[in-house]
């Protein structure tokens, strides 16, 4: 809605669910039926129709993406002791997942160009401080086994997973891939999530659709997915004995959350269309502005813009950079920058981490804009406008 002069305008959210579908009917039946908890005929039909519009063979449905990552994890057979090569720059699930499964995440960087986990640096890592011995692939600093790569796609690219899939394959990791921010990608027409043995979706409220909450793990290899199953609930093995020969975890997702989920779906491909519409609109307006970095254009990748962002100039100062976006918060603007390098957070500062150069670049430069398939025009220019008169004036 179009703001008086001197009145405050409304707030422009970051990114928020856009329920204008079948979400009240699909939950009503829940409520009706009394399928409200984690069996039932939404959640199976959640899993069928997320794999399937990914190309997957199956689909297992869970609490959250994060519990999707640590039951991926432990399905491919992470372990205690275990690294796992991380990027630098994602959602700090990634990185905690790994140490719930009492692991070591390593930190890796980007890429400078497609701001994605760079693949020449994880193969570096793996050709120069790694070793093969017997039964696996050992780092030579820790003497830890190095048992899996979890490459994640940012922001609705995908990352170069083709070339991080055969570096792992060479040096005998699992991969499981952090579609979290990603579903819809492509990659050379194949979605992202589907490459490694398994990929992890996210159905939190701030992803491209929701379930309220949840995630789903996808895969072409049967024996993941009913190790998966089992594990996210309870492990049981007889449900009449009460007989569980591991501890599993109830990480299932409800029939509530998944009748949402099946509702969104439906509305994807429009939703994706929306935030590709958005991203042009900002680029448009972006381009020719010599302050303004925007989103790499990465070849092969059909992108979804879940979060459309910018950099500022690169001798902008972090101080800057954090004022600017108080200044935009300020005008009721969902600006966010990009993540801290979870390297440098305190449960991973003792972690490895190789080569570190460019992630913590981004995050001084990142700005993420208001994304949300929901954003109107009128709302979207005036983030344009503001950003510009703001850009206009840092101080670097
Ligand atoms: C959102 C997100 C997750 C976690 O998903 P939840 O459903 O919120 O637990 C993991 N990784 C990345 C990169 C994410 O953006």
């Amino acid at each position: 809605m179009p703001s008086e002069a001197g009145a405050v305008p409304n707030f422009v959210p970051l990114a928020e669910p856009l329920l204008v579908g079948n979400e009240w009917k699909y939950v009503k039946e829940c409520l009706d039926t009394g399928w409200v908890s984690s069996v039932g005929p939404f959640v199976e039909r959640f899993e069928r129709e997320v794999a399937g519009y990914v190309g997957a063979a199956h689909g297992v449905a869970v609490a959250s993406g994060t519990a999707g990552l640590h039951t991926a994890l432990l399905a491919v057979g992470v372990g205690p002791d275990d690294e796992v090569l991380v990027s630098d720059l994602s959602f700090i699930a990634t990185a905690n997942a790994v140490r719930y499964c009492h692991a070591y995440p390593v930190f890796m960087d980007v890429d400078a160009a497609t701001w994605q986990m760079d693949p020449e640096k994880v193969e570096e890592f793996l050709r120069t401080m790694c070793e093969r011995r017997g039964d696996g692939c050992y780092n030579r600093a820790t003497g830890r086994r190095v048992r899996a790569i979890v490459p994640v796609h940012i922001l609705g690219f995908a990352c170069a997973i083709e070339r991080i899939v055969e570096t792992a394959r060479e040096y005998g990791l699992r991969v499981v891939e952090d579609a979290a921010e990603a579903l819809g990608v492509r990659y050379r027409e194949r979605h992202a999530g589907t490459f490694g043995d398994i990929g992890v979706l996210s159905f939190n409220g701030n992803k491209v659709i929701t379930a309220g909450g949840g995630g789903v793990l996808v895969t072409d290899n049967r024996a993941h997915a009913e190790y998966a199953r089992y594990l996210s609930t309870q492990a049981k093995d007889d449900a009449v004995e009460w007989v569980h020969n591991e501890v599993g975890y109830n990480y299932r997702l409800t029939n509530i959350q998944a009748a949402v989920g099946v509702a969104q779906l439906e509305q994807l491909d429009p939703f994706i269309e929306k935030k590709r519409a958005i991203a042009a609109r900002y680029e448009a307006a972006f381009r020719g502005v010599g302050a303004i970095t925007t989103m790499p254009r990465i070849r092969d990748v059909a992108a979804t813009y879940w979060l459309y962002t910018v950099l500022v100039p690169e001798a902008t100062t972090l101080e800057a950079r954090r004022a600017l976006i108080k200044r935009l918060n300020a005008s009721r603007i969902g600006a966010r920058p990009l993540w801290h390098p979870g390297h440098t957070l305190p449960p991973y500062r003792d972690c490895p981490a190789f080569r570190i150069v460019h992630s913590p670049r981004l995050y001084a430069r990142g700005v993420s804009l208001p994304s949300g398939a929901g954003l109107t025009p009128a709302d979207q220019q005036r983030c344009i406008d503001v950003l510009l008169q703001q850009i206009a004036s840092l101080d670097h």
